[in-house]
Order: structure tokens, then C-alpha cells, then sequence
């Protein structure tokens, strides 16, 4: 069994950002040289998240729009006494979820029709990373 493993930095301009790293993960499966196996990707912080769907610019507005109804960004949860302003962030991570595992195929990441990886970032403005490991044959 092979392994691979690689690093996605980011460090977004907004607070709240969506990138696909679809291209990304397939990269760092090309250079695994690994055709039957796992792709896991997971954010490495807990203000963040990752996940798949479609790459369509109004179904980002609004998953946006949903994660900041359920856990709005604001000044009154008990997260901030202890001096920090992302609790919006913490609640966003976990309704998104911090990690996903794609099958990898004939050497190709195996998704359904229109599926595609996101980063998902709620407390941007500073350096954050994804972890990429892809173990197979
Ligand atoms: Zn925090």
C-alpha cells in the first residue's frame, strides 16, 4: 500500500470564503501515482470546514446564507467570554463538517455528477491549511 500526503494553505481576504479545491486534490492524486484507494481531506482547524457539492455560485450564496442563519455571526455567545469573536465560526464548522473521503478510481477521484471538494472558511484573515492523505495501491 502507497501513501501520500500534502498541505493546502490558505489565508482568505473575507472573513467567510468557499474554494474549490478540486483541481488540488486531483493533483496531489496524480502525483500519488495511487489508482485504487482513498482521498481524505480534512480542515486542520476548528473554524473551518470541508465539503462536497456542486460548484454553483447561487448554491454557495446559499449554503452561506443557511450555516449564518442557524449559527449567525454576533456578539452573545458564551465562547466570547473568553475573549474571542468567532463562536458563529466553531457552530459553522461543525454543521458543515471538517473533513470528507473521496473513493479513488482507475486513478481518478470517483465522484457522482457535478460533485466537487470545497474548502469552506468562517474565521478567515489568517493562515489556515486542509490536509490531503491518499492511501491505496
Ligand atoms: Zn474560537
Amino acid at each position: 500500500m502507497k501513501s501520500h500526503t500534502a498541505y493546502l494553505w490558505f489565508e482568505t481576504k473575507k472573513r467567510r470564503e468557499y474554494i474549490n479545491i478540486t483541481r488540488e486534490v486531483q493533483s496531489e492524486l496524480e502525483k500519488s501515482g495511487i489508482r485504487e484507494g482513498m482521498a481524505l481531506v480534512s480542515a486542520m482547524h476548528i473554524t473551518a470546514g470541508v465539503y462536497i457539492n456542486d460548484a454553483e455560485s447561487g448554491l454557495i450564496a446559499d449554503i452561506d446564507e443557511w450555516a449564518d442563519k442557524v449559527a449567525p455571526f454576533g456578539p452573545d455567545y458564551r465562547h466570547h467570554r473568553a475573549g474571542e469573536d468567532n463562536g458563529d465560526a466553531h457552530l459553522k464548522s461543525l454543521l458543515i463538517g471538517h473533513e470528507v473521503v473521496i473513493p479513488v478510481t482507475d486513478g481518478r477521484l470517483d465522484f457522482g455528477p457535478w460533485q466537487q471538494v470545497y474548502y469552506a472558511e468562517f474565521d478567515g484573515k489568517r493562515k489556515k491549511r486542509v490536509i490531503i492523505k491518499i492511501m491505496g495501491i
